[in-house]
This record gives C-alpha cells, structure tokens and sequence, in this order.
C-alpha cells in the first residue's frame, strides 16, 4: 500500500499559499506516494484541482486526514480539524505554537508527530528544507516594490529634456536573509542604497550587492548566527551614528528581528519626526510588532512626513513563487523522513529532532500500522 499524503486547503485570513504544488506532488507520485488534496487548495496560489494530475481531490478534509500517513499545510490546522486526523500522522507545517494555544497539546493527544518548518536548524545541510530563508528571501524582495509605489518620486536617476531627477536613496536596517534581498530590489531599481546591522559579517555581505555599510562600531552576534538584544549604551551610539542616515533616506526597509522575543525598535518618533516629507518607511517585522514606533501591523499609517507600511505574511503576496519555494522545501524534508515507502523518525539527525515539533507516540504508532499499511519506527526518543 502506498504512503498517504494529504494537502490541506488554508484557512487562515490571508493565506494564498498552497503546501504542495503540482510539480511537486508529481514527483512524490512518481516515487509511490498517493496525494490526496482538498478541493480548491491551490487556486489562490494559481494551481486548479486538475493541475495536479492523478491526485484524488476531495472536498470532506476531515475524511482524507482520517486516513493520511503525511499531512501538508502551510499554516497549522484548526483545532477541530486535528481532532480527526488519524493517530500516528505526521503533520508538516509552520506552527508557531506561541500563537496557538492549545494546538501542542491536542497534537500529543492524537499521537500526531508535528514537524514545524519554523524550526528546521539553519545547518548547510538543512538549507533545502529552510522555509524561514525561502520565504523571507521574497518578502525582503517584495518590500522596496511595495515602498515604491507609495512614495511621490521614482528610485533611478532619470535625465530628460527638462533635466535629471536625483536617485533616491534606500536604507535597509537588519541585514539577514530579506534584508540583504531588500538591498538587491532597490539597487535593482536605480536607488543608492545603504545597509546597517548588527552583526558586523553583513558590512561585506552589504558591499557585495552595491550598497554603502552603515557602521556603527556594534557588534552584537548573538547565539546560532542571530543577533542578541543591544544594551541602553549600545542603542544610544547607533542612534547618534543612524540618525542621519535615516532622515536622508528617501525609503527604509526595516527588517530586524530578535529570535523568541518582540522585534527591536530601530527607529523612534524623534527620528521619524525629521525624517523627509513623502518618505516612506516598509516595516517587515511587523510580525514581532514592528521596528519602528508608530508601526501598526497590517496597516498603512501616515506619521508627521512619513508613510509606514506594515504588511503581513508578505510572502503569501507572492503566492506562486512562495508556493512553489515552500513546497520544495517540505520535499527535501519528506525525503529525509521516507524511507522505501516507509516513515523512519531517526531521532539521532539534527534535523529530524530540532524539527520536530511533537514526537507521535510509539505505541500509539505500532497500533496504527496494520491499519495504514505503514510501518513507523522510532529509532530513538
Ligand atoms: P532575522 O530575521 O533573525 O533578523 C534580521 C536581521 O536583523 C539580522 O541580520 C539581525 O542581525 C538584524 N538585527 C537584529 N537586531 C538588530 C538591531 N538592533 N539593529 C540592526 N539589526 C538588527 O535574521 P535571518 O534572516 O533569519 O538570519 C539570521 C542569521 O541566520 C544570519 O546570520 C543568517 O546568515 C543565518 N542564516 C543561516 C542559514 C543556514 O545556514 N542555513 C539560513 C538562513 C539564515
């Protein structure tokens, strides 16, 4: 019997992503798996039901996930629905389970083995898995075409017959993975542009892509490549050293983000206040609450000269590519957890343990596999 996998229609406000897409569900149907989809999960990614070929499209999820070896999503499912999922699934997705309570413990009470793509290690062998990267790779990407479209004036140089219009100029603040993305549309664009961070390795990172590095003399590299909080003396000499550049910016795209806790406030009402008129500010960790004061997440909001722009889940603008990216992802994850057919949870990877999220209980697995024609073994807990 062949290996069940289910994709999930999102349910989240706002979500277009789809977990699998067809190019990916072909290739786990080329190597035995039977994919089972609910109706319509692809179509605001662009991907009708009958793009995806063989796959048996239902419109009862709670039927298909009663009977799934793998569930797919991109956000995590709704509690009801997890209440129906069949005991000993594997369930992939992003969980966040900070922001979903109760969610953990109905995942361990069905015996549920919960991998969240939040937590795949950032190790060079997990980079194929790494949602966070792939996905923050195109919303860095996205922020200064969003910027561009609310400021009075254009990015490139532009000579005409009744003279040249100035460049503008770009500051990105958190170099990372969407920063350093950022940095790449605007120059893209014609616009000078200037990077700053904390973790003093992106100065080059910054040069490499054309653009000036705002050093402040911080260096603030924290555990596992982050960055960690800055004490009341370091935030005081980056302000006397970022000021300047921020109210000579034209478009900033904030981007900073501290693992586990609220984002870093990287630009105060003092700054925002002389900053130019028409300039506008794209704040991607809105998430965390925003790097700037002032910033409401979600929201458009204009303060004194300057226009904030607050987007969230940015990536699910971008939906086909961010599909597609993320589907790929989950492949390489598949791949490392299927073994000729069978589910193997080799608790001795990095990958497979700092990934999991919730280890499915081993009896409760045992005492699904006549049932599933599956055999899953734990090799170690
Ligand atoms: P992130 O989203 O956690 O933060 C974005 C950026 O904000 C970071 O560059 C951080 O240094 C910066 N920042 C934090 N506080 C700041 C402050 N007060 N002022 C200015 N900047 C501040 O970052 P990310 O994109 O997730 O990347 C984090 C790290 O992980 C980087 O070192 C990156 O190279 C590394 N990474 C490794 C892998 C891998 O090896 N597989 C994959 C992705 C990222």
């Amino acid at each position: 019997m062949s290996l069940k996998i289910v994709l999930l229609k999102e349910t989240r406000p706002h979500e277009k992503r789809v977990a699998l897409v067809p190019v990916v569900a072909a290739k786990l149907m080329k190597l035995g798996a039977q994919i089972l989809i609910q109706s319509g999960a692809g179509i605001a990614a662009g991907f009708a039901d009958d793009a995806y070929g063989a796959s048996v499209i239902s419109a009862d999820p709670h039927a298909i996930v009663a009977d799934a070896d793998i569930v797919l999503g991109v956000q995590p499912p709704e509690l009801d629905l997890v209440a129906h999922i069949r005991r000993g699934t594997v369930l992939i997705s992003f969980v966040h389970p900070q922001k979903e309570p109760g969610l953990v413990e109905a995942l361990e009470s069905r015996g549920i083995t919960c991998f969240a793509m939040e937590r795949v290690p950032r190790i060079s062998r997990a980079q194929s898995m790494d949602a966070l990267t792939s996905q923050a790779a195109l919303a860095g990407y996205y922020a200064p075409l969003l910027g561009a479209t609310q400021m009075p004036r254009i990015l490139p140089m532009m000579t005409t017959a009744v003279g040249s219009l100035r460049p503008a100029r770009v500051l990105v603040m958190g170099l990372g993975v969407a920063g350093l993305q950022a940095l790449a549309t605007a120059r893209r664009l014609g616009a000078i542009t200037e990077g700053y961070d904390v973790r003093p390795e992106t100065r080059e990172q910054a040069m490499s892509l054309g653009a000036k590095f705002v050093d402040t003399g911080i260096d603030a590299r924290g555990e596992g490549g982050y960055a960690r909080e800055l004490t009341a003396e370091e935030k005081a000499q980056v302000e006397s050293v970022v000021t300047r550049h921020i109210q000579q910016a034209d478009m900033i795209v904030t981007t900073a983000a501290l693992p586990g806790r609220p984002s870093p406030k990287l630009i105060n009402a003092v700054q925002l206040a002389g900053m130019k008129r028409g300039s506008v500010i794209v704040d991607l960790a809105a998430e965390g609450g925003g790097n700037c004061e002032g910033t409401r997440p979600g929201e458009t909001t204009v303060i004194g000269p300057v226009t904030i722009l607050a987007p969230l889940n940015v990536p699910s603008m971008l939906p086909e590519h961010a599909s597609e990216l993320y589907s790929k992802n989950q492949l390489n994850l598949i791949e490392l957890i299927v073994r000729n057919g069978n589910i193997v949870l080799d608790y001795d990877d990095e990958v497979i343990a700092k990934t999991a999220l919730t280890r499915g209980d081993v009896s409760l697995l045992r005492d699904c596999a006549p049932a599933g024609g599956i055999r899953q073994m734990e090799l170690q807990s």
